[in-house]
């Protein structure tokens, strides 16, 4: 909150003033407690991959020479690990760039439907290695849809949201990509029939790093800051997400753009 008061000049005197600005700390203080939050989480998430890599390192040093079995084991965790480590910092990095306010893009007019088809037709043979239906009907998207928005910003939009349902929904299951379309808005759904998201972490999962089940996340390759990813990106394209989900059910996230026209 700024308050600011003005002296008033007096009548012949030459025009004078003083501006007093209040800050509300409590705004401040939420802000540095989130930045230390952040760099707290942060660490960790990097800590443990990097502990991962040490130990194997050490164990190579000390014992590795002798058998090529368990050196090219070890070997294969450590390139795991960096690749999580590389997964983690590229997010980060996308992040400290959306959150900078520096727009990453240059955002302008576009058809969305091939956008939209170039993104999901790659995810579908992983889809289909996990024994998954996977399907669109992307029909809504003809060529008077237009959005004022960048490829990358709709590719990284959709990747995320596709991957976790792929990657959360178990062998079997459906995936689902849909759009449709109103004078205004845009809307894109990624529907599945994975676990679903407890009611009372649903309002939590696009904060950075939080996740319904974190062992579960890390080995499937999570980094915890997809969807905090995700929102900001809608919302720097004039839009939102949101989510619907029932516990052993499924979930559908719903990404809303508004339209060009
Ligand atoms: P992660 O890298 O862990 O997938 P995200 O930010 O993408 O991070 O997602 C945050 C958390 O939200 C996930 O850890 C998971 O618990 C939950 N989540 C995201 N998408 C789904 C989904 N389709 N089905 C069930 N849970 C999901």
């Amino acid at each position: 909150r700024t308050i600011a008061v003005h002296g008033t000049p007096l009548p012949g005197s030459p025009p004078s003033g003083a501006v007093i600005v209040f800050h509300d700390v409590t705004d401040l203080r939420r802000l540095e407690r989130m930045r230390q939050d952040f760099v707290a989480n942060a660490s960790h998430e990097l800590k443990t991959p990097l502990a991962a890599i040490k130990a194997n390192t050490e164990t190579l040093l000390d014992w590795g020479l002798h058998d090529d079995a368990v050196n090219v084991t070890l070997l294969r965790q450590i390139d795991e690990q960096v690749d999580r480590l590389d997964n983690l910092v590229q997010d980060m990095l996308r992040l400290a760039r959306l959150e900078s306010g520096d727009e990453p893009f240059r955002l302008e007019p576009m058809a969305l439907g091939p956008v939209v088809r170039a993104c999901v037709e790659p995810h579908e043979p992983r889809a289909r290695a996990r024994s998954q239906q996977f399907s669109h009907d992307l029909e809504a998207l003809d060529d008077s849809v237009l959005v004022r928005a960048a490829e990358e910003a709709i590719r990284q939009i959709l990747d995320n949201l596709i991957d976790n349902a792929i990657k959360y929904t178990p062998e079997g299951g459906t995936v689902r990509v849909s759009a449709r379309v109103d004078d205004r808005r845009v809307r894109l759904d990624v529907a599945d029939t994975g676990p679903g998201i407890p009611r009372e972490d649903i309002p939590r999962i696009f904060e950075r790093f939080y996740r319904v089940d974190k062992a579960r996340s890390r080995s499937l390759g999570g980094t915890g800051l997809g969807l905090a990813i995700v929102k900001h990106l809608a919302q720097s394209l004039g839009g939102d997400v949101a989510v619907e989900s029932q516990l052993g059910v499924g979930s559908t996230f719903t990404v809303r753009l508004p339209r060009h026209s």
